[in-house]
């Protein structure tokens, strides 16, 4: 585990001391890592920008950066199940789930290696004109130095989805893990550093939120600022892009509806309802949280999701055969449990959970949670939980449905089920949400847009939508008439 901040190339002592990362499983002490302040977020920026401004990484091809890009990924590779434990340790997830998280880093930088590849088979795109005196070209840029914050909850991977379209877009940029989850993110700077990536390319602080992130984000020398986590650090992150019009992409939060109509199988139905809300313990921004279920199966449904809910085995993510580990921190358990309280107080009944689970005093774990008819306008219905806790409730028509899933401040996601895919179609086009599964829930693909409508974020990550967040656009006009203009000087 390492213990300095990476910038320029080089292992720099953060000026900030340390701050202590605990393992979620145990509630141990297992690293003091290295606090950054503005100080180092200043060394950081003038490292990108002097890489981006006189260095040249924006000038590559797009080929040469894609090396560098597939070089990460294979180092990432290289190192797949000790990064995977260091994410267990650091954020709690089962093994199986940071295992897969760590592949999917290592394929989002290939990705990105193929998209860089592209950008210099089409260096232009001709502009039409109705006036054949001129000709015009547009040409994609890079935005320049890009300052990325993530969240805990998939610490590798949300690091990817910003790195990799950054550089291959010829960006370099400034990185700040999450304070609960800096392990990988360093790991990251090893990686890139062993690809021979230039210095000043890319460059990671690890700090305290209110530190380190808020002097990235009112940094003047950034020119973009690419961030996940909740809508009330967005906001800020938005209103500091404000004062100097940087450029922002924004992944926040979600309380995305699950709609099962009573035509689909009951047994796939609570599989994928499951999958929603108890994969990495519920704390995922697109986890689908509100289940609507259609009278005719409800009842039933209910019951299978309650007997499947209590054969979910929870423990140390690092032990065979464990389903659900502890949430990241104390005080996500904290906020999980009085959320939970407050379901009740409001008039939620709670149909399996609802606890700490017994036998795990140590760790910070919660049960897997159902929660039936919270009130339509209780915080458990409206406001994102972040754990393992399912809102249930019944309607009875299609519109009623679509109603209450629209019915939010939030659209990242949304997913319905039905045997009709004529009816599943109508009720995808009529979600007010940035990612809508059929049939299924947060299957997660790097070819495909991510981001969400309303307060769940602007712009899109992943695809060629990632790629677009890290460009500029330039139009090049020429007149190309042998003619004078004519207009001041008349011969
Ligand atoms: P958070 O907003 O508390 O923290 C996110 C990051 O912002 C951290 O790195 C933190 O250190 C930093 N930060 C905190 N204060 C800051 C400040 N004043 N200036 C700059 N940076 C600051 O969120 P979290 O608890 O880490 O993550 C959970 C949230 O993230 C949830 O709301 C979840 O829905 C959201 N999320 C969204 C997506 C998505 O793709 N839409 C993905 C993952 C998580």
């Amino acid at each position: 585990m390492r213990d300095k901040l990476y910038i320029d190339g080089k292992w720099i002592a953060a000026s900030g001391g340390t701050f202590d990362v605990v393992n979620p499983a145990t509630a141990e002490l297992i690293h003091k890592a290295p606090a950054g302040t503005a100080a180092d977020v200043d060394k950081a920026v003038r490292a990108a920008r002097r890489a981006f401004d006189h260095d040249g990484w924006p000038a590559l091809s797009g080929a040469q950066r894609a090396q560098y890009l597939r070089a990460i990924a294979a180092g990432i590779r290289a190192r797949q199940t000790e990064l995977a434990r260091m994410e267990v340790a650091d954020n709690g997830k089962p093994l199986p789930e940071a295992d897969w998280d760590i592949g999917d880093a290592a394929g989002c930088f290939d990705f990105y290696a193929g998209l860089a590849e592209q950008l210099d088979e089409n260096p232009h795109e001709a502009v039409l004109l109705p006036d054949d005196r001129f000709v015009s070209k547009v040409v994609r840029e890079p935005v320049g130095v890009a300052g990325a914050i993530i969240p805990w909850n998939y610490p590798l991977l949300m690091a990817a989805w910003k790195v990799a379209p950054a550089l291959a877009a010829g960006c370099t940029m400034v990185l700040k893990p999450s304070e609960l989850t800096p392990l990988t993110a360093l790991e990251l700077g090893a990686i890139a550093d062993a690809a021979g990536l230039p210095p000043g390319v890319l460059n990671i602080v690890t700090g305290l939120g209110p530190q380190a992130g808020q002097a990235l984000i009112d940094h003047a020398g950034v020119d973009k600022l690419a961030f996940t986590g909740s809508v009330p650090t967005g906001s800020k992150v938005m209103a500091a892009a404000a004062r100097d019009i940087k450029r922002i992409s924004l992944e926040l939060g979600g309380k995305s509806p699950f709609i099962v109509f009573d035509d689909a199988d009951i047994e796939k139905a609570v599989e994928w309802i499951m999958f929603g809300i108890f994969w990495n313990q519920g704390q995922v921004c697109s986890a689908t949280s509100r289940v609507l279920v259609q009278e005719g199966v409800y009842e039933p449904l209910l019951a299978r999701l309650v007997e499947e809910a209590a054969k979910i085995t929870i423990g140390n993510g690092l032990e065979e055969g464990i389903l659900l580990g502890p949430l990241v921190s104390e005080g996500q358990q904290a906020k999980v449990l009085a959320a939970i309280d407050a379901a009740r107080a409001a008039g939620a009944t709670v149909a399996y959970g609802g606890d700490r689970p017994q036998g795990l005093a140590a760790g910070f774990f919660v049960e897997p949670t159902v929660l039936v008819n919270p009130p339509l306008e209780s915080a458990a219905w409206r406001e994102e939980i972040f754990g393992p806790v399912v809102c249930v409730r019944s309607f009875s028509t299609e519109a009623e449905a679509v109603e209450r899933a629209n019915d939010s401040r939030f659209g990242l996601a949304a997913a319905v089920m039905s045997a009709d895919d004529e009816r599943a179609e109508r009720v995808a086009a009529a979600m007010r949400a940035g990612i809508v599964w059929i049939n299924c829930s947060q299957p997660t693909f790097t070819e495909a847009p991510w981001g969400g409508y309303k307060q769940s974020g602007i712009g899109r990550e992943l695809g060629r939508w990632g790629l677009e967040n890290y460009l500029e656009t330039k139009q090049i006009t020429r007149y190309a008439s042998q003619d004078p203009w004519g207009w001041y000087i008349r011969n």
